[in-house]
């Protein structure tokens, strides 16, 4: 091992991985292979095949014999429950190792990737329940001559295109939920962020899932992602990742078999600060919600709304509170925000900083990359003075940077919330009860918080508003998406004839 920090150490050499299909691993064998860099540390960690047309056939062929066989969709909820309950107990006991493993690959701090883990054992012991809760309706009000009965079916086989920024936490947002429903899954990770990905396949294996129904292609979202948003034998798609991809997406299921979509992109978030708020805990949780995964979560809150009276304040407020998160080594058990997981990323982050100050923000705190020998890291960074003019306002950055723009009343905070095309989320900062409620319903976001950001909890469906996607992921919500409904009508007694 070449490095050690807190337990946890650096591979000395790349460790091979294969892709997942049909209850086992495939080595690459003379596949091209992608090798992972850790963006904390710049090491090689990991090495990937990259899946063929043909693999990717294969593996959809895989899911729909399980799918068809009913080898998964026939089961009762009971024995689907007890095999998503077996597989949460398989992740908690490799909880440090799957956590490892996102900090090798994304950056993000060790602890941070621990806990993310244990929030997915939630994911799949509520599933469990929802596999046997999930049920049909009933029509007992047609009279006496009829009987109508609406079933839920599973949709069938379902694609999964996951992205980099939480590789298993958004994973695990989805498969449970699919799982419980029935269907089968070819899931596509981000290239640079598989690892995760992979394990989990092993892990559903052994805790009983029938071969075929969870499989794991690699590569890069150009070809296989592409291949199978194209593919002809996929039911449904759940796509998570950028507006400018989900489009690509879009246009794939029209030109294939117009298959379901699902779709969770960007967004460009506010937090809606009044002055009444408790500003000290405000500005925590404001600090929290830009600077949480170096701001790379769609949830991110980006836009900082704050009523004109206190802006200057609460804006220094926030910058003092930003200047002491420490960022840095992720293998650090007290590091609380690591790394930018892409070198594209990194770019795209330093430039929009150097587009804000070119269109006349002022910068109060950050706007450099740290200085450190291995790793790419940013500064959380804010400007004021900004307006929604500004690309810094209006566009995604995917990163550590929080735009100040003050208002003077709650019609112009809503309006500057609203004023986007995304729609993800939203929080609000209040002590007054009608204003949090007045903002929570005219704000048009997928997820709204009051007096807190970024939190939730399985039960809750997540997905967004606008160019911020279609369809809910999560909560029994989740698990009806990957569903379609048949109506069956039932004739009770003689038939009353057509033909005399
Ligand atoms: P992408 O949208 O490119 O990637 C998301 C996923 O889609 C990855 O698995 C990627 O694979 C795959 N993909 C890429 N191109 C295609 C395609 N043509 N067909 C099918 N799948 C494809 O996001 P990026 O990783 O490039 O990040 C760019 C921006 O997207 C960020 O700056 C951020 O603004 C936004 N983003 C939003 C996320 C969210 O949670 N809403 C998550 C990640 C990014 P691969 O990575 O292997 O190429």
């Amino acid at each position: 091992m070449a490095h050690t920090m807190t337990g946890y150490s650096l591979p000395e050499s790349p460790r091979e991985f294969g892709f997942y299909m049909d209850g086992d691993w495939v080595a690459a064998g003379g596949r091209e292979v992608f090798e992972r860099t850790s963006p904390g540390h710049g090491v090689p960690v990991s090495r990937i095949p990259r899946c063929t047309q043909s693999d990717l056939d294969a593996s959809v062929a895989s899911a729909r014999l399980a799918f068809e066989g009913r080898h998964w969709a026939g089961l009762c909820g009971a024995d689907r429950a007890a095999v998503l309950l077996k597989t949460a107990d398989l992740i908690r006991d490799r909880v440090d190792e799957i956590a490892h493993w996102e900090v090798l690959e994304n950056g993000k701090p060790i602890s941070q990737a621990r806990s993310e883990v244990l929030g997915c054992v939630g994911m799949f012991e509520l599933s469990a329940g929802l596999a046997r809760a999930l049920h049909g309706d009933s029509y007992n009000n047609s009279g006496d001559g009829a009987f109508g009965i609406v079933t839920r079916e599973p949709i069938g086989v379902v694609g999964l295109i996951t992205p980099w920024n939480f590789p298993f936490l958004i994973l695990c947002e989805r498969v449970p939920y699919i799982l419980a429903s029935g269907c089968s899954i070819v899931a596509k990770p981000s290239e640079v962020t598989s690892v995760t990905t992979l394990l989990l396949a092993e892990i559903l294996t052994r805790a009983g899932l029938p071969d075929g129904v969870f499989n794991v292609v690699t590569g890069s979202g150009g070809t296989v992602g592409q291949q199978l948003a194209e593919h002809m034998d996929v039911d449904m798609l759940s796509f998570t990742g950028s507006t400018s991809v989900g489009r690509l997406i879009v246009s794939a299921a029209g030109a294939s078999n117009f298959k379901k979509l699902g779709l969770e992109l960007g967004g460009k978030n506010p937090q809606i600060v009044f002055a009444d708020a408790d500003l000290d805990d405000a500005a925590d949780g404001v600090a929290f919600g830009i600077a949480f995964n170096s701001g790379q979560c769609c949830v991110s809150g980006s836009r900082l709304l704050v009523e004109r009276s206190v802006a200057d304040l609460f804006a220094q407020k926030v910058a003092e509170k930003l200047r002491s998160v420490k960022i840095g080594e992720p293998l650090d058990e007290s590091t609380q925000a690591g790394a930018i997981t892409t070198d594209e990323q990194n770019r795209t982050i330093l430039s929009y900083i150097a587009r804000g100050q070119e269109e006349g923000a002022r910068l109060i705190t950050g706007g450099s990359a740290l200085n450190t020998p291995l790793g790419q890291y940013v500064e959380p960074t804010v400007f004021c003075d900004v307006t929604m003019d500004m690309a810094i306002a209006s566009e995604e950055i995917f990163g550590p940077v929080l735009c100040v723009i003050p208002f003077d009343t709650i019609d112009e905070a809503i309006s500057i919330a609203n004023d986007t095309v995304y729609g993800l989320a939203a929080s609000v900062w209040t002590k007054n009860i009608d204003k949090a409620l007045t903002v929570s319903r005219r704000v048009r976001a997928g997820r709204f918080w009051i007096n807190t950001t970024l939190a939730g909890g399985p039960e809750l469906p997540i997905g967004g508003f606008k160019q911020s996607g279609w369809g809910r992921e999560a909560g029994m919500q989740g698990v009806e998406e990957y569903t379609q409904t048949k109506s069956i009508h039932i004739e009770i007694g003689k038939r009353s004839h057509w033909v005399a």
